[in-house]
């Protein structure tokens, strides 16, 4: 099982919806909305099936520049 996670809006972290899943399951939802409060900002945040990914699975596109980021500072430092 993983986790569920989504992007908060508010601090654009990888943030957990507390739910897990399995990543069959994930595929084969409608794109159904859901809510949950945020840990990251504390906020309530609705957020919809197809914008949400595993934490076992590689970040959703919009991600991956801050993740090379990430990888090149660990690489020099
Ligand atoms: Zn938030």
């Amino acid at each position: 099982m993983s986790s569920v996670m989504i992007r908060c809006p508010v601090t654009g972290r990888a943030v957990s919806t507390q739910i897990e899943t399995e990543p069959y399951v994930l595929r084969a939802l409608p794109r159904i909305a859901a809510r949950m409060n945020c840990s990251a900002c504390g906020q309530e945040h609705v957020w919809a099936t197809d914008e949400a990914w595993l934490d076992e699975e590689p970040l959703p596109q919009a991600t991956e520049d801050q993740e090379a980021a990430d990888i090149a500072g660990s690489e020099a430092a």
